[in-house]
Order: structure tokens, then C-alpha cells, then sequence
């Protein structure tokens, strides 16, 4: 027999996580809402993308809250401080022994005795049977955050890993509406448009690594792809929304974490004279070209004679890289050395990393932000690139 661990005696956690997956109806939801004080003191619905998950939410003047997809438990919350919608705060020494509502992370770790895991740099959770709790804190950093007593605001309990799921964020005001619903699903024009609106309101924001919205519907009309998706991520709660058309099915409009919507399967996308308008390829001729790459080190674009060069650096634990305009001595040096000069010159970026201060590619760094001509070159290059970086390839490989 297994010795009971310490969050499952020294905690009423268990009965959170034994509702999981469950519904309404099962004797352990029954359980945790007589634990919550029986008869919720609201209950909100909404739907949440398309295809369509009916969201329900049962919350209790004790600051519990089950959240449901579809009937089934996806999560539970314990409301720490108070939130929209939740008509009251938990007493946190009721339900994990020997803390009390500004419990810090550490004193969760030692109250529950489990080790603390993160998803991503900004949410330690803990493994507790088969579910998860996530600790969220009003900071999300360690200084001032997790640190100090008064920062907690919430356990949120669920069934996925904190890093594929996101129960807690799916009423955010700003981007909870850009869904436009037709007859048979999703109203792509429509959405694209609201979509629009919101990216230049910038509310939210394209990532440049998937198609880009203004191409979506070109792109889907030829065919060429099985399906064609544009990714835009919210800059208020940082869910990533992913508008998908498939050649053969439905457009699907969805919300994701991070880690979840940069693992979803792109092809390569093909060059825009298969698909674009005369207008849209001589854009393309414009901006930015792909020309080549050594994976893991440096990309370089062209456009008309301007060579943009991009090296990876590591400054001790964080990997970045440095675009630069090749100048006039770097250029020849391509010219007459090819892949070896530049391999060379990666090497020496590498040496004195941009991101120091005193590095000679410091001042010459275009994805520093506020460069004086404010021109976003990180997102131009992105864009050029994005058939060719090592996420593209993986996700290509796999479809
Ligand atoms: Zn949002």
C-alpha cells in the first residue's frame, strides 16, 4: 500500500482534483460543491470558439468556482483574492492546513510538501494526483510576486498541464468577442475583419511565424494548403487565438496557451506568386527575402540590395540574436566568402553579444526596440523567414 502523501491529508485538494473530467451529476462534483457551500451563488454559460465549447461556470459566495467544457469539470479555482464575477474569497487555512491567504510559494511548497513546477517563467503549479494546481499570484515574477505574503490570488485546479490550458482567462474583455458566427460556423470574412480591427487597435497582436491575416482567405482559395492559419496572440491575457481555414472542412476558430498553439501543424507556406494578387506579389518583391540559413545560428534576408543579417547569442541562460544591415565590408566579405564569411561573422557576433552594452552590434541591433525610424524590421524578417525557421521545419515534418 502507498503511503498517503501530505497534500492528500494535510489538504482538502483531493476533492477538487477527483471531480475532474466529471459532470453535474457524478457523486464527486456533488462532493466539492457541498465542499464550495452547496447552491452556487451564480451561474454563467457562454460559448468559447467554434467548433463550439458551451463554457459553465458555478461559483459560490465561499470564493470556490467549477468551471465546465461541455458538461465536464475542466477545472476548479479557488478564489484567493476577488475576482470578476465571484462573489467571494476562500479561507485558504480551510483547504491546504497551515497557510493562510498570503501565502507566499514557498509556504504552499512546504504546506503541501510537493515540489513546484513552472509553466513557462511565469506559473508554478504542483502535481497533485491526476491533476495540476496552479498557484496564480497578482505579480507573476519572483521579485514581489511569489515571494512576498499578499500576492496570491487564486489556485486554479485542473486536469490538463497549467502550460496546455487556460480555464481562468477566457472572458477577457479584449478579445472574447472576435468571433463572428455565419450559418455554417465561422463567418471568415467577417472575423478577419473584426481581427483586423482589434491587431490595429492593438489589442491584439499577428505572430509573424504563421500566415498572416491579410493573406488567409488568398492562401485558402488555392488550395494549396491543407489548412492555413494565422495566429494572433492577446496582449491582456496572452491567449493566442488561431483562426484556421482547411481545405477540406470547416474554418475553426479557437483559444490557446502558448505552448500549445506553437506545437499546432503548419506546411510550409508557397510562394505568393501561386496564390497572391499582381498587388500582393510585387509586395513581396519589396519586402524582405529569404536567401539563406544555417539552423541554430544565422538567417539572412535580402531586400532590394540591403542584406539583413541575424545571429543567435547567449547572454549566460538567455538566447537571443541580433539583426543587423550588413555594411559595406561585410557585404564583400559575403560576396568573395559566402556561408564561410558569415559563419565567421555569426562567430564574432556571437563574441560580443548585442546585448551588451560596449558590443560593437549594440547600437546596430534593429530589433532593439525603439530604433528612430520605427520600423518593426524584427516582424519583417519573422515574416521573411518563416518557412525556413526550425519550428516551421518540425511542424512541416510532422505533416
Ligand atoms: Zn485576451
Amino acid at each position: 500500500m502507498t503511503v498517503p502523501q501530505r497534500w492528500e491529508t494535510h489538504s482538502l485538494l483531493p476533492v477538487l482534483v477527483d471531480a475532474l473530467s466529471l459532470t453535474e451529476a457524478d457523486e464527486e462534483v456533488q462532493r466539492l460543491v457541498e465542499a464550495f457551500g452547496g447552491e452556487p451563488a451564480s451561474v454563467a454559460e457562454h460559448d468559447l470558439g467554434e467548433p463550439v465549447t458551451r463554457v459553465r461556470k458555478l461559483r459560490f459566495s465561499s470564493g470556490g468556482e467549477i468551471v465546465l467544457y461541455d458538461g465536464a469539470v475542466v477545472g476548479a479555482i479557488l478564489h484567493v483574492k476577488p475576482a470578476p464575477g465571484c462573489p467571494g474569497v476562500v479561507d485558504l487555512g480551510q483547504w491546504i492546513a497551515g497557510v493562510t491567504n498570503a501565502a507566499t510559494l514557498d509556504d504552499l511548497k512546504a504546506a503541501l510538501e510537493l515540489p513546484v513546477r513552472f509553466a513557462g517563467f511565469s506559473s508554478p503549479y504542483v502535481a497533485v494526483g491526476h491533476g495540476y494546481a496552479r498557484f496564480r499570484f497578482a505579480r507573476r515574477d519572483g521579485s514581489g510576486g511569489w515571494k512576498d505574503p499578499g500576492n496570491l490570488t487564486g489556485i486554479v485546479v485542473t486536469g490538463k498541464t497549467p502550460g496546455l490550458t487556460m480555464i481562468d482567462g477566457d472572458e477577457c474583455p479584449r478579445c472574447s468577442d472576435l468571433l463572428v458566427r455565419g450559418e455554417g460556423g465561422v463567418d471568415v470574412d467577417a472575423t478577419i475583419g473584426r481581427l483586423e480591427v482589434a491587431v490595429s487597435s492593438r489589442a491584439i497582436e499577428e505572430d509573424a511565424h504563421w500566415a498572416s491575416l491579410g493573406d488567409l482567405t488568398a492562401i485558402h482559395a488555392s488550395g494549396l494548403m491543407e489548412r492555413a492559419e494565422s495566429q494572433l496572440r492577446c496582449r491582456t491575457c496572452r491567449r493566442i487565438i488561431c483562426l484556421t481555414l482547411y481545405r477540406d472542412g470547416p474554418a475553426t476558430f479557437g483559444y490557446h496557451v502558448l505552448d500549445d498553439a506553437m506545437r499546432r501543424p503548419m506546411e510550409s507556406i508557397p510562394p505568393v506568386e501561386q496564390w497572391g494578387s499582381a498587388e500582393r506579389i510585387a509586395m513581396a518583391q519589396a519586402a524582405m527575402q529569404y536567401v539563406d540559413h544555417e539552423p541554430g545560428s544565422w538567417f539572412l534576408a535580402r531586400q532590394g540590395d540591403t542584406l539583413y543579417f541575424d545571429a543567435r547569442y547567449s547572454l549566460g541562460v538567455a538566447d537571443d540574436s541580433a539583426l543587423i544591415a550588413l555594411n559595406g565590408e561585410e557585404r564583400e566579405g559575403y560576396r568573395t566568402g559566402g556561408r564561410s564569411y558569415l559563419a565567421e561573422l555569426a562567430k564574432r557576433m556571437q563574441a560580443k553579444p548585442a546585448g551588451r552594452r560596449g558590443s560593437p552590434y549594440y547600437s546596430r541591433d534593429l530589433s532593439r526596440r525603439g530604433g528612430e525610424s520605427g520600423r518593426d524590421y524584427r516582424g519583417e524578417f519573422t515574416a521573411a523567414i518563416k518557412n525556413h525557421t526550425w519550428r516551421a521545419e518540425q511542424r512541416a515534418r510532422r505533416t
